[in-house]
């Protein structure tokens, strides 16, 4: 450890004991609890909801706070400093809250989440370095997260909403390390021979790829009983746990559960993998998709010598020649050989099953509309595929 980070975690010493200590303030909610709040005679800063990342809290002032945004695990780990908090602001003057990160850069653009349950772009002012930036809130009551905050209450909804499109039944396939249930619909007949795989949230800030799943998913349900001989497993929140204590990659294993695909070390993906295993003999795996967020929009697809005449041809039919095919959707593809033992989804599907398996990357800041238009598209246009190929 550095003389940097040893400063900065003696001064957080200081910090814990400063807050949480004064009594509720007169006109502010009282429901938050000591130790998960921060708060002056004007403002509460509260940690108390799902996705809610659990940072340490300084008061620097009546309306001024630090907060320090910190991975759930020793480094290394994948810099996606998420943040997510919410606030209570007496009077009208704004509130100023800096953002301090310790193994990371300020990457994502904060959103207000409004009382309408509107989110909107927030300013922020990252220092040169980016190891911090800061806020300032209008006064009032609002949440401030690093992306939209999509929880697994919110995949349940989703899961609800695909049944009653399409009259399949939400089951779980498993349970993670908290406690929540794995769950999953399968679209289609349960003997169509040809499975597609979704998945989605291995990693608990991509948010944008779960706004693109969500639409992508949607599609596939309004067409659930033309589906014929392909049948579609959907699993949205594979990372339930890391989502709701607001982690920056891991499960609560501390695992990235992205690298846990080969060792199956870790109980959200045993639970995929003991579906996969009960299969009966006339159904497989024939396409995996698996979503995710990253700096711009792309799919990691098989690299040019593991792809096989077939899988090259189904690429064709479904992505290649459309990357700009989709206003305010552009994107790329990036072959990427397999490393062996990677641990990707991508790569135990692709390794296991012979089948195309591809990442689906959309850019933290890409447009909503647009990724969510794209993503109908590109449902549509993936059924089609498979129907032409007729594999
Ligand atoms: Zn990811």
């Amino acid at each position: 450890m550095g003389s940097t980070k040893r400063h900065l975690w003696a001064g957080l010493a200081l910090m814990a004991g400063g807050c949480a200590s004064a009594p509720p303030p007169a006109g502010l909610s009282d429901a938050v609890t000591a130790g998960t709040a921060c708060r002056t005679s004007a403002v509460i800063i509260a940690f108390d909801f799902d996705g809610a990342a659990p940072a340490r809290c300084a008061v620097t002032g009546e309306r001024a706070f630090t907060l320090l945004v910190t991975p759930e695990h020793a480094p290394p780990i994948n810099p996606s400093p998420w943040y997510a908090f919410r606030y209570e602001a007496a009077g009208d003057a704004p509130v100023s809250v800096t953002l301090r990160y310790l193994e990371g850069r300020h990457r994502y653009v904060p959103k207000l989440k409004d009382g309408a349950g509107d989110w909107r772009d927030l300013a922020a002012d990252p220092s040169d370095d980016g190891t911090s930036a800061v806020l300032r809130l209008p006064a009032g009551k609002g949440l401030v997260a690093a992306q939209e905050i999509v929880t697994p209450g919110d995949a349940t909804a989703n899961l609800a909403k695909w049944s009653a499109a399409s009259n399949a039944p939400v089951f779980t396939l498993g349970t993670s390390h908290d406690g929540h249930q794995i769950k999953a619909i399968r679209l289609g007949r349960a003997d169509a021979p040809k499975l597609v795989v979704l998945l989605g949230r291995q990693h608990p800030p991509e948010v944008t790829g779960a706004i693109a799943m969500e639409a992508f998913v949607d599609a596939l349900a309004e067409r659930a009983g033309t589906l014929g001989e392909v049948q579609v497993l959907v699993v949205p929140m594979l990372n339930p746990d890391g989502v709701v204590r607001g982690h920056w990659r891991a499960n609560r294993g501390a695992i990235d559960l992205n690298r846990d695909w080969g060792d199956f070390t870790q109980p959200e993906t045993r639970s995929v993998k003991a579906w996969l295993d009960a299969l009966p003999s006339g159904v497989r795996p024939v396409l995996m998709v698996d979503f995710h967020s990253t700096g711009r929009n792309l799919f990691y697809v098989q690299g040019e010598n593991e792809a096989s005449p077939a899988q090259t041809r189904f690429l064709a039919a479904w992505l290649a020649g459309r990357e700009d095919a989709f206003a305010g959707y552009p994107f790329t593809l990036e072959p990427r050989n397999a490393n062996p033992g990677s641990g990707t989804s991508k790569n135990w599907f692709h390794q296991t099953y012979a089948i195309p398996a591809y990442t689906y990357e959309v850019g933290d800041n890409a447009d909503r509309k647009a990724t969510r238009a794209a993503a109908r598209e590109l449902a549509g246009g993936m059924l089609g595929a498979l129907a032409a190929l007729g594999e």
